[in-house]
């Protein structure tokens, strides 16, 4: 490794230097719980400036012409810049992909194992990351919600968060000043768990624009209803959407413990899932209809097959995966940009990053090399053609599905 990537060095030493800490934690293959009385380090994650330092790096070293990094947005509170990655064009005939990485910012291992493949993506001269970067755009927001993931002491411990840190102001929006905070909107509180959830702040619509567009009864709304961009963390993300206008678009989430289905019991390590709203909600807009059209359907199940094979293969310690369960929400990313036109593949990685919902860090280092297996494999897999082979109906016949939420074994 150079010289230049002490930082991500020192992470993972970090992580690596963790590690007996949670020894004596149960136990293989799926990774130690956190015991109670143990602490979580959470400055081992990427902070915002972390991630700016490591990109600004990375764009050092990067490979002649290779890629472009830039501010594609401000935070909400702190006006962290909210920067994207590009590696290809958006004119172009090759396949097109947009990965997004820490909506919640309190899910961050999408954003390491982004930054893994950034680096790759950036430097390497390997002809398989070639062959990807000739065949492929990739573009990357890792980190949406950079002031989600800023860390705060609760009584429990040190934490991050799912929401921004924006206040509902609806004269920002030129409404009245008693309109009511959109459904997802969660005010200040001790906890400091206020703001909005970003992921349930999109429209199909995409010029959407609460300003002219807000009539009594938007809000509040409810999940199976769209969002209304009212945070500029998701209007950053749909403006990389709409310069880009990709084909596929990956989400990266982190949840809470389950196992992989009723016949199996193994701890889950990934959730995937590639449809996130029904085929008969239809979301209409100035007389515009969105909804999933069934060819976006097809390869969204074919590119989570081709990862779920990836997982499969081999002695990977990453084989406990399932389908997440289905939902109906139109009001995030990954729903609106799929009634769009965009193939979509949702990560929901174990681990949540909550005081009590931790895994420990050595856990985290393989959910880190999970998603960066999903994510490579899956570029590779648009570089030769082999995720159109894939027979989209492995998605629905071969994924296990159905696993109910377990708790700690401890409490
Ligand atoms: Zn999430």
């Amino acid at each position: 490794m150079k010289k230049g990537f002490s930082l991500l060095l020192t992470l993972v030493l970090v992580m690596s230097m963790s590690i007996s800490v949670f020894a004596e934690a149960q136990s293989k293959p799926n990774g130690p719980w956190i015991q109670p009385n143990q602490t979580v380090k959470l400055e081992s994650w990427a902070s915002p400036e972390d991630l700016e330092k490591a990109l600004f790096q990375i764009n050092d070293r990067a490979r002649e012409g290779r890629m472009e990094l830039e501010v594609v947005g401000h935070s909400a509170t702190y006006e962290y810049p909210i920067y994207a990655v590009k590696f290809g064009e958006a004119d172009t005939d090759n396949p097109k992909i947009f990965i997004q990485t820490q909506i919640h910012g309190d899910e961050q291992a999408g954003t390491e194992a982004s930054l893994d493949l950034i680096q790759q993506l950036a430097m390497s001269n390997h002809p398989d990351i070639r062959e990807i970067l000739d065949n492929v755009t990739v573009w990357f927001i890792p980190m949406l919600n950079p002031d989600g993931a800023v860390v705060f002491e609760t009584p429990q411990g040190q934490s991050k968060q799912r929401q921004n840190l924006q206040t509902w102001d609806p004269e920002e929006f030129g409404l009245a000043e008693d309109t009511p905070a959109p459904w997802y909107y969660r005010p200040d509180s001790v906890s400091r768990e206020m703001g909005f959830d970003v992921n349930r702040d999109f429209h199909p619509a995409l010029e959407f624009d609460i300003s002219t567009d807000y009539t009594a009864g938007l809000t509040p709304g409810r999940s199976t209803a769209p969002g209304f961009y009212v945070t500029p963390e998701a209007r950053a993300s749909r403006a990389v959407f709409e310069e880009l206008q990709p084909d596929l678009f990956i989400d990266h989430h982190h949840r809470y413990s389950n196992v992989v289905s009723e016949d199996d019991d193994r701890l889950n390590t990934l959730q995937v899932i590639a449809q996130v709203v029904r085929q008969d909600n239809v979301v209409e807009h100035n007389g515009v209809e969105y909804r999933v059209d069934d060819e976006s359907l097809a390869l969204s199940k074919q590119v989570n097959s081709l990862v779920y094979q990836e997982l499969q293969k081999g002695n990977s310690p990453f084989g406990a995966v399932s389908r997440y369960p289905d939902v109906n929400l139109p009001g995030t990313a990954l729903g609106s940009y799929s009634m769009n036109g965009a193939a979509i593949m949702l990560y929901e990685t174990r681990g949540q990053q909550h005081p009590g919902g931790h895994t420990g860090q050595k856990a985290n280092g393989q959910y880190i090399k999970q998603s960066y297996i999903g994510l490579y494999e899956t570029l590779r897999g648009f570089a030769t053609g082999d995720v159109y082979e894939i027979d989209p109906a492995f998605y629905d016949e071969e994924i296990p599905y159905g696993s109910p939420r377990i708790g700690r074994p401890n409490n």
